[in-house]
């Protein structure tokens, strides 16, 4: 059994949970301990503790820490990656790539441990000095959703940890391997007890105590618009108004006109909609398509879906593992059923398939006819399931982009620089793509979404340090 690390210690709950391979529902990957409140809340109480020497301790004795636990996430990075397949159900190559980002991300953090600048400014009264410095928030609770199970976690518990934080972790119940295993390394890189905690177990009850709880200076959460939504209101109606970052959900549109290289414009449809079947915040669910194109459009994906094998995540030649699991299939295939009944047409797949191992497998699903007020292309779906929409020309598919209540990533196939350039300043969107993927992003560059899918400052690169550190002023008179 695989406990919670609470002030050092690994400890077992009174519950435990079975982790389950969706590619394979007779296989059990492991048993982890599933938390409660009391759990939660000694875990608080350890990263207090934790804090005043954690936050006092050198650059470089925190850079050393994140820097060799990303040497042993980079030696073990088959290994792990099987074990994110196995639990999550993206590909081989997908859970290997995982593992591999997130060791590139600790390890680009440890440097970040050594960057914290601050300014000296001139004060307006004579002989007044001001410096600007950063410090840390304090103890940062770390909320992380299940489709990125150790990318999402590393990205920001590493930032926390090089800022001087303390962290208490609470991972989605259906992947805790992926953080147990995260959590292992850097605890045996050297953390010193409590600074980092893992408390598995509900949404509600452990990552309720954290939004909660007044010993608790920030949240970082990815995550769905509803649970976003509950959390923000938990964080400012304690004694302590918590500091936030909420990474929510997204409906990402790739607009394809006329001009577009047709095999590119296929490549990026295809990858960024259906590829970790369908399961990333980024993925463009939504394809915007002006008339000249369209129909060689769609036949061209259908094409390249009919040769895309859906499948066993960790069989080699898998492109499309299955969904993660039942609750999910039951979404992704409720949405399919309901396109249908809005009048779109089902233009290719959409239905379960048996496959020899029993699993949550679900053929990518293709619907044209879309209009652009229908649920299917309003709603998130999470699934490999998207949308064509057609348009008259580049104004209309800009327009149909921008209405929705989300904003996080937006993409354009196109070879015109005009429309290009126009569309990169006017996408209301937090990451904008031009002939390339709206999923799939360098980790060493800020992350983060407009409208409801983003509240907060940005994740990752340079700019993490926004969130993670307070700033102070100081005036000194000699
Ligand atoms: P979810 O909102 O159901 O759960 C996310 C996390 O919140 C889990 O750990 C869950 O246990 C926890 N939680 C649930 N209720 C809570 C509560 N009341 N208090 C505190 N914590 C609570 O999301 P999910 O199904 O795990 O993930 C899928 C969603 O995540 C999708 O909407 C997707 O778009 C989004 N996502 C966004 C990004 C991004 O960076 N924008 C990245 C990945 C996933």
């Amino acid at each position: 059994m695989h406990g919670n690390l609470i002030g050092g210690q690994w400890c077992e709950a009174s519950e435990v949970s079975e982790n389950i391979n969706p590619s394979d529902t007779r296989e059990l990957v492991g048993l982890y301990a599933r938390g409660g409140r009391e759990d939660a809340e000694r875990a608080v109480s350890a990263a207090r503790a934790a804090f005043p020497a954690w936050s006092q301790s050198t650059p470089q004795f925190r850079h050393d820490i994140l820097a060799r636990a990303a040497q042993e996430l980079a030696t073990r990075k088959e290994e792990l990656g099987r074990l994110l397949s196995s639990e999550e159900g993206k590909t081989l190559p997908e859970g290997v790539g995982e593992v591999g980002r997130a060791s590139s991300v600790l390890s680009y953090m440890a440097g970040e441990a050594l960057r914290v600048t601050g300014d000296r400014i001139a004060g307006l009264l004579a002989g007044s000095d001001v410096e600007v410095t950063r410090e840390p928030l304090g103890v940062v609770g770390v909320v992380s959703p299940w489709n990125f199970p150790i990318a999402i976690p590393a990205w920001k518990i590493a930032a926390a940890l090089a800022f001087g934080n303390t962290v208490v972790f609470k991972p989605a119940e259906i992947v805790p391997g992926s953080a147990w295993a995260l959590v292992d390394i850097l605890h045996r890189a050297g953390l010193p007890e409590g600074v980092l905690n893992l408390v598995m177990g509900s949404g509600s009850q452990v990552g309720g105590v954290l939004c909660s709880h007044p010993g608790v200076d920030a949240i970082s959460f990815t995550g769905s618009v509803a649970t976003g939504r509950r959390i923000a209101m938990d964080c400012v109606s304690g004694p302590v108004m918590k500091r936030m970052q909420l990474e929510m959900g997204g409906k990402n549109p790739l607009v394809v006109l006329d001009d577009a290289d047709l095999d590119l414009a296929v490549e990026c449809a295809v990858q960024g909609a259906f590829f970790s079947t369908g399961q990333r915040c980024t993925a463009s669910s939504r394809f915007i398509v002006t008339d000249g194109i369209h129909d060689r459009f769609v036949r061209a994906v259908i094409e390249r879906l009919k040769g895309l094998k859906v499948g066993h995540a960790l069989e080699a030649g898998t492109h499309i593992g299955p969904v993660v699991d039942e609750k999910q299939l039951n979404v992704d295939l409720s949405y399919i059923d309901i396109g249908i009944k809005e009048g779109a047409r089902l233009a290719w797949g959409g239905k379960p398939l048996d496959l020899p191992t029993p699993g949550f497998y679900l053929q990518p699903a293709l619907f044209t006819e879309v209009d652009s007020s229908m649920r299917i292309a309003c709603e998130e779906i999470f699934g490999p399931v998207a949308t064509v929409t057609r348009v008259k020309n580049f104004d209309e598919a800009l327009s149909v982009a921008n209405a929705t209540e989300f904003g996080l990533a937006s993409g354009i196939c196109t070879t015109s620089l005009r429309h290009a350039t126009h569309y990169k300043r006017h996408a209301q969107a937090g990451i904008v793509k031009v002939n390339q993927a709206t999923s799939g992003l360098d980790y060493h560059l800020p992350f983060g979404g407009r409208k409801a899918s983003s509240y907060g400052p940005r994740e990752q690169g340079q700019y993490a340090v926004d969130f993670y550190t307070v700033i102070k002023t100081a005036y000194t008179s000699a």
